[in-house]
């Protein structure tokens, strides 16, 4: 088994549903987050959604069996025995590279350091250690414990041993790695963000109602979703930031976020967690 021991770096959405993962696979994981109040709240969302699929039965043990190999911590040093970090904190430069350069310095020689950022340079992040050989992106998609895909970028200097481990060990989580290289937005949000934002520009410009825009990308294209009911799930300023982030790197105009997008971000209507965005979830 690889990395028998790993330490998962931020436990709101995405980091609970890796720690969750690494523990139903077995692994002793330490959860880091900056309160215990979070903790405390990553752990009632592993536990239900652990109940949830044991009652499907999709577990093949018991929820609190899986929970006990979880191990939470406000200390990030506490790393220091695992061979494996997963850093899943907010999509923040500084707030990263500051965690890395902590992680360099306590992980042992030869351990893996991973972030799951969406749209962060890993060439970058790794810059910033001493061991810009062993960093990695390792992209979860959400929800992690229902999404087969990990998204695998090396940066400038990811050795080829690097990259093989942890295509190796997101095999053995159950999911299916793809190696991409460290380029703005990666593939995933290359090819997504433009749809995203294409379809943001037919709705400013009146080519079709919201609802219109979306049936004809689920009915006509197969998707399980339309581009805004899925900007909506995302969050509009997760989508402008990284719209921003592919005009920025690659220098191109085609990736220009779309006013009503912005519009929209300024107003604070963000989607799904703030109760509106392209649709109005108040009432629903
Ligand atoms: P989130 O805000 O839900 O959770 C981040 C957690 O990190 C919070 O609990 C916060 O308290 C904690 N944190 C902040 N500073 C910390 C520190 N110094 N040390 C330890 N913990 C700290 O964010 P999220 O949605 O889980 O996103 C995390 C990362 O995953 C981001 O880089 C994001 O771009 C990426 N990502 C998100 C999604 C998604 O759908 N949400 C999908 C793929 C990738």
């Amino acid at each position: 088994m690889l990395h028998p021991q790993v330490t998962v770096i931020g436990s709101g959405t995405m980091g609970n549903g890796i720690a969750h993962v690494f523990a139903q696979c077995q692994r002793e994981v330490l959860l880091v987050d900056v309160k215990e109040e979070f903790l405390a709240r990553a752990k009632d969302t592993i536990t239900k959604n652990l109940e949830r699929q044991a009652k499907k039965g999709a577990l093949a043990e018991e929820p609190a069996a899986v929970l006990a190999r979880i191990r939470m911590s406000t200390n990030v040093s506490d790393a220091a025995g695992t061979t494996l970090a997963v850093e899943a904190v907010p999509e923040n430069r500084e707030l990263k590279k500051d965690l890395f350069r902590r992680l360099d310095a306590v992980m042992p020689a030869g351990a893996v350091l991973a972030t799951n950022t969406s749209s962060i340079s890993i060439t970058e992040i790794a810059a910033v250690t001493k061991r810009p050989d062993s960093v990695i992106g390792m992209h979860f998609m959400n929800p992690v414990p229902v999404m087969k895909l990990i998204e695998v970028i090396r940066g400038n200097d990811t050795s080829d041993a690097t990259t093989a481990d942890v295509m190796a060990l997101s095999r053995e989580l159950g999911k299916t790695p793809i190696e991409v290289n460290d380029y703005p937005g990666f593939v995933s949000n290359r090819v997504l963000m433009p749809l995203i934002n294409e379809a943001a520009f037919c709705l400013m410009e009146g080519v079709a109602t919201r609802e219109s825009i979306d049936e004809v990308m689920k009915l006509g294209m197969g998707h399980p979703m339309g581009p805004l009911q899925l900007a909506d799930f995302i969050g509009l300023d997760v989508c402008l930031s990284i719209l921003q982030v592919l005009v920025d790197g690659l220098g191109d105009p085609r990736y220009r976020p779309c006013p009503l997008l912005k519009r929209l971000v300024a107003a604070g209507h963000l989607g799904r967690k703030s109760g509106r965005g392209f649709y109005d979830y108040r009432t629903a």
